[in-house]
């Protein structure tokens, strides 16, 4: 699906900037942080600032159209895949990977538990990666 259609899709009004870093987050499903989408857009657009880009994913995420990941303490990143899966983060090389989640675990998204009104679950695993063990083998 193309950017823009997914920002209309989530009530986001489609501008410039916003049609770029979503575009991004669809293109690179490598959970970049915002550092790495500044650095990547502003040699194409010099207007881009770093608060944007960090105004833009927030708005993003609230609307669920990107999810927000705190895997990583030092540097949150984001994913444009809001469907519910796990996310595993390297400790070597700080990659994070998308992994399946086990059948057993239904989308929570609008699910009442408790009570409480669940809109997001996140499932965080941690170690090294088949990349980094085979280098250190
Ligand atoms: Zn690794
Ligand atoms: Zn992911």
């Amino acid at each position: 699906m193309d950017a823009i259609k997914l920002l209309e899709l989530h009530n986001i009004k489609p501008s410039m900037q916003r049609i770029a870093i979503m575009q991004y987050l669809v293109e690179h499903r490598t959970h970049p942080t915002v550092e790495q989408i500044y650095e990547s857009l502003s040699p194409s657009m010099p207007t881009l600032s770093k608060t944007t880009v960090y105004n833009t994913l927030k708005l993003l995420s609230e609307n669920g159209a990107a999810q927000t990941l705190t895997i990583d303490e030092r540097n949150t990143c984001y994913d444009a895949d809001t469907s519910p899966h796990a996310h595993f983060l390297c400790k070597c090389c700080g990659r994070v990977y998308d992994l399946p989640l086990s059948k057993d675990i239904k989308k929570v998204e609008a699910l009442e538990i408790g009570g409480h009104y669940v809109q997001e679950e996140h499932y965080y695993y941690k170690g090294i990666c088949k990349y980094c063990k085979r280098n250190d083998a």
